[in-house]
């Protein structure tokens, strides 16, 4: 992978970056999705924050490598304290990390998002955190992708702010609004996949001292097999 061929995840990433944007990708790692999207016209300038000095030091050369200094400023900072309001960031991307740190990011920034119209997120795991977080905050779920790399298999959420915000069921909080609508191979696989590990955790869990613990931890999983059981049964969501 490199700046001008990203993954098969990260170009997917891309895609769901508006023409014209300014651009803060958020965990920036070797800058690679963002020296991508100025190269390729899709945003005019952009910021790549990365809290950690290694990947940080990446990051720069990679935008010194392509000659990007002038539209790329790498930032080393947490989170979105990486973006300023002169920036005039318009798009975030925040790619390849769990879904409940994608929300500490964009719940400690929250400040930050004024002028955001659209979040672009990748989470690896837990992409519900991020629905639950959308939905508290006013932000509505406009496109959702799930995709397989290398036998991983991830989610991609597109968010824009919202004055009126959808209600979403515990179903389409689990396996998202947009996703359930779509139900493609890769969804059902990784479904069938998760309720298969959580049948195998209530079958150890059987096996165990029935604790108020272990018992509210089985009904838990139980609801949630039957959640995803009805939804991969129903013909249309
Ligand atoms: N976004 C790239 C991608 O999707 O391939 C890199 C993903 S890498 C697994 C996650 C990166 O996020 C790491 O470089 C890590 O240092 C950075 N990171 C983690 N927490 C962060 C935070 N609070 N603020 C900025 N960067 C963070």
């Amino acid at each position: 992978m490199n700046a001008q061929q990203l993954s098969h995840r990260l170009t997917r990433v891309a895609y769901h970056v508006p023409k014209g944007a300014v651009v803060a990708d958020i965990g920036s790692d070797h800058a690679y999705l963002p020296c991508y999207l100025v190269l390729n016209g899709v945003a005019d300038k952009a910021v790549a924050g990365e809290v950690v000095k290694g990947p940080f030091e990446s990051a720069r050369k990679q935008v010194q490598q392509e000659g990007l200094t002038g539209q790329i400023d790498v930032r080393l900072a947490s989170g979105l304290d990486a973006i300023q309001p002169e920036d005039g960031i318009n798009a975030v991307t925040i790619a390849g990390m769990g879904g409940p740190l994608i929300c500490s990011i964009l719940e400690q920034g929250k400040e930050r998002l004024d002028g955001v119209e659209r979040l672009i997120l990748q989470p690896n795991v837990h992409a519900k955190s991020i629905r639950d977080w959308a939905a508290a905050n006013d932000w509505v779920i406009t496109e959702e992708e799930i995709l397989k790399e290398n036998e991983k298999i991830y989610e991609i959420l597109v968010l824009e702010k919202t004055l009126s915000p959808v209600l979403l069921t515990q179903q389409q909080l689990l396996m998202g609004p947009e996703l359930m609508k779509q139900k493609t191979e890769i969804f059902r696989e990784k479904w069938i996949r998760e309720s298969e590990q959580w049948k195998n955790i209530v079958a150890s869990m059987e096996a165990t001292a029935q604790t108020m613990e272990i018992i509210g931890k089985k009904q838990e999983l139980i609801e949630k097999i039957q959640l995803v059981e009805e939804v991969l049964q129903r013909e249309n969501s």
